[in-house]
């Protein structure tokens, strides 16, 4: 599955975003694929779809597609140079697909703010230079390594070395390497160092109740995440913590009180969903109506590789109904009647709301 990784500096409200997203996740023995670690938290996306797939097929049992969270509490000032176990939560971060930044929208004289004052500016460029400052010894470190490579006459590390010195000041100024407009070649010359800044990012601006609107903390966080090409999803974090502990039908009577349409829970889900450029597909049999996670572009055998590696290897063929046509002729049978079911091969791109069946040897 993808995952996303929750920072912030101490007193943001990130324990309390990640406490909402955990009691809102799903049961672990449902997923007995996943290991799941404690500071992990599975959660399901959201999506209508699969109740309207449900209702034509009648499974067993309805499994929803998931984003895990990972909380990485602990980022402070200095991590980069190993302060307050700072390599371990860098080395965190490193295994995420995308970074959840949380940032402080809201005054409250009771809960303190390590620098004594609200200001998500500062916040975030605190947090932005260490993630800066750890890619920035990535690449120096492997500039060295390359030099006597490339000297020798070695192409692609002269070709890797040339990209790490351009990006090597933007990173000394301490601003993300999202933000430099890396073109694909330079790209895929740097995948393999998988650094920080690089990462698909949204920041969560954890606003009051009433902060929603009218709020100049929050207009500062649009201003910057505007100028690195990151997104902004405003979360009171301290309401969702109140949702998240609410049965659905309470929750959905509480959302209306508010005049919210979803918990705010969701849009960040959908945000890491967005970010990823993430997609779903179904699989829809009497035992389970499942949706799954790939990416957009994904070939169908990389699909059913997302259930079961055996499932991409003997891949044979996919046969496909799209969601619009399975609901409308309901159901498989009807679909093939009209001619809406169709068999695809191996160089088939995936669509969202894909119905799929795959076809392998074992
Ligand atoms: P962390 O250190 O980033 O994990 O921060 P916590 O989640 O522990 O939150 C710090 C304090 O801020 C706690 O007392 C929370 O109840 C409070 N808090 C979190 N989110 C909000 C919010 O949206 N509004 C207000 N007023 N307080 C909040």
């Amino acid at each position: 599955g993808f995952n996303c990784g929750i920072v912030g500096l101490p007193n943001v409200g990130k324990s309390t975003l990640f406490n909402a997203l955990t009691k809102s996740g799903i049961d672990a023995e449902n997923f007995p694929f996943c290991t799941i670690e404690p500071n992990t938290g599975i959660v399901p996306m959201p999506d209508p779809r699969l109740d309207a797939l449900s209702e034509i097929v009648n499974p067993e049992r309805v499994l929803p597609t998931t984003m895990e969270f990972v909380d990485i509490a602990g980022l402070v000032e200095g991590a980069s140079k190993g302060e307050g176990l700072g390599n371990k939560f860098l080395a965190n971060i490193r295994e995420t697909d995308a970074i959840a930044h949380v940032v402080r929208c809201f005054d409250n004289e009771n809960v303190i703010h390590v620098a004594n004052r609200v200001d998500p500016a500062q916040d975030i460029e605190i947090i932005n230079m260490e993630l800066a400052l750890a890619d920035m010894d990535s690449v120096d470190k492997a500039i060295h390594r390359l030099t006597k490579i490339a000297k020798g006459g070695d192409k692609e590390a002269q070709a890797q070395k040339a990209v790490l010195e351009k990006i090597q000041p933007h990173l000394a100024e301490g601003k993300p390497l999202r933000s430099f407009g890396l073109n694909d070649d330079e790209k895929k010359l740097l995948r393999s160092y998988n650094f920080l800044t690089v990462k698909p990012t949204m920041y969560i601006a954890n606003v009051d109740e009433d902060g929603f609107e009218d709020n100049p903390y929050l207009d500062i966080v649009r201003g910057i995440a505007e100028e690195e090409g990151a997104i902004v999803v405003p979360v009171c974090n301290k309401l969702e913590a109140e949702i998240a502990e609410l049965d659905d039908e309470e929750r959905d009577m509480f959302l209306a009180d508010l005049g919210m349409e979803e918990a705010g829970l969701d849009r960040v889900i959908r945000a890491g969903y967005g970010l990823l450029g993430l997609q779903t597909y179904f699989t829809a049999g009497v035992k389970e109506v499942r949706a799954w996670t790939v990416k957009i572009g994904a070939t169908a055998p990389e699909g059913a590789g997302v259930i079961h590696t055996d499932f991409q290897r003997g891949f044979i063929r996919a046969e496909v109904v799209s969601y619009d046509d399975f609901i409308e002729y309901k159901g498989e049978q009807g679909a093939k009647e009209a001619g809406k079911w169709r068999l695809e091969g191996k160089d088939y791109i995936l669509k969202d709301g894909d119905v799929v069946h795959f076809r392998f040897n074992v």
